[in-house]
């Protein structure tokens, strides 16, 4: 092979098959999906669970050694490993123009109780099979490539939010699901909760985060599309309703004289779920809490809160619909006798990703014959927090029935290996490019 062609080829992120007739015609390089399914397969030992998906939770001993067989797989990749103080698993590797800011993929490989197999692992997984096919092709990117392990998602996107935000004191102190607080946690990974500083990065310290996902949803299986190509992380906001009525004797009291907080409750649920499907959209309303007071067969219910949650990637349809949603629950409160107050508890604003980078994933998967759809994740992801640093995406692969975190989860090992591809192909187009 002539210098030139070789440098070319390169620079391209291209190997050549040798078909005769099409001798020049490049294929893309691909990862070696056989070897992503045996290390799939072998992080799903780590916190096993008797229903066919692990429980892996973060600061746990499966969590420890699922992060240890990770840091192997790193270091097979000849990635230099470390955690950061914050007890992310962080594996670099140099680019040829060592001042430019890093290109970084990951996923992490902490689970839900009794969660799958899947979440998370296949965008860990696959972010180290990307880098060990680099390594494999002999290839440099001209940027710095980073992968990074990020420790506790499921338990609030612990780790990238050290990363991109920083924690509170109150953070550091909370339980997690392991039972240890997330500064105990940090040390049991082997990170420094007192020196957490040198863990954040500011705006601008990236130059891009990928991250390849599955998609949690039933939209990518139903419609038999390979790829989702994904628009942005939901914003989520929540409200806590409070109907006050009055409670009194559930025998004696007629009908007519009632004034019952938790028949105004169902009510409002009922107009929540109307007023969320009234407009067009892949916006999401759910009410899923509710306590009642004093909650007795024989006491009309006086007082009654329940949690409203809404979804979607445009904040602004959030707040409208809230509003509508509230102003129509304050009118059949009037109608009905009682009153209602209502206070918003959480608030996170939706992630959009890059327009620049939704555009390589879509031609990264045309150039491998896979079909994509621009979808909303409407679960939370590290990518989110990693917004806040510089431009991010996300690629998402079908969950076979849309189920998740559930030891139900599952992806097909064809879908998965295609999800890498567009990932390596991704990555180096936005080597190229940004
Ligand atoms: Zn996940």
């Amino acid at each position: 092979m002539i210098r030139r062609e070789f440098t070319r080829r390169l620079l391209a992120g291209f190997t050549t098959i040798a078909i005769p007739w099409r001798v020049l015609r490049p294929a893309p390089l691909r990862v070696d999906g056989t070897r992503l399914q045996t290390h799939l397969a072998e992080l799903s030992e780590f916190g096993k669970n008797p229903f066919g998906g692990v429980s892996r939770v973060a600061y746990t001993e499966a969590d420890r050694q699922a992060r240890a067989a990770v840091m192997g797989w790193m270091r097979e990749a000849r990635l230099e490993v470390g955690v950061d103080a914050a007890g992310n698993v962080i594996g670099r590797r140099a680019g040829r123009e060592p001042s430019r800011k890093p290109l970084l993929i990951g996923s992490h490989v902490d689970s839900v109780p009794q969660g799958g197999n899947f979440d998370g692992d296949v965008g860990s997984v696959g972010a180290i099979e990307v880098a060990r096919t680099l390594d494999a092709a002999g290839m440099t990117l001209i940027h710095p490539l980073e992968v990074l392990i990020f420790q506790n998602e499921e338990g609030g996107t612990t780790g990238s939010r050290a990363i991109s935000a920083g924690l509170t004191p109150a953070e550091l102190e909370r339980v997690s699901q392991s039972g240890l607080s997330i500064r105990d946690g940090i040390r049991f990974l082997g990170g420094d909760p007192d020196r957490l500083d040198s863990a954040r990065r500011a705006r601008g310290d990236i130059t891009a985060y990928l991250e390849l996902h599955i998609e949690q949803g039933g939209v990518l299986d139903e419609t038999g599309t390979p790829i989702g190509v994904v628009l942005g992380i939901v914003g989520i906001r929540h409200w806590d309703v409070t109907i006050t009525g009055f409670a009194n004797h559930a025998g004696t009291t007629p009908m007519n004289r009632r004034k019952d907080a938790l028949l105004t409750a169902a009510r409002c649920i009922d107009a929540a779920n109307r007023i969320v499907r009234s407009v067009p959209g892949r916006q999401v309303g759910t009410v899923g809490k509710l306590t009642v007071e004093p909650g007795a067969y024989n006491v009309i219910p006086g007082r009654v809160t329940f949690g409203l949650e809404l979804r979607d990637l445009d904040e602004g349809k959030i707040l409208r619909l809230s509003r509508r949603i509230l102003s129509e629950c304050r009118r059949i409160a009037a109608l009905e006798g009682t009153s209602l107050t209502s206070v918003e508890s959480l608030a996170i604003t939706p992630a959009l990703t890059d327009p620049v980078i939704r555009g390589e994933i879509s031609s990264a998967a045309e150039e491998l014959g896979l079909r994509t759809l621009r979808l909303p994740s409407g679960a939370g992801h590290d990518a989110q927090e990693m917004a806040r640093l510089g431009p991010v995406g996300m690629i998402f692969v079908p969950s076979v029935g849309g189920i998740s975190h559930s030891p139900k989860e599952f992806s097909r090992p064809g879908d998965i290996e295609n999800g890498a591809n567009v990932l390596l192909q991704s990555l180096l187009r936005l080597d190229a490019k940004l």
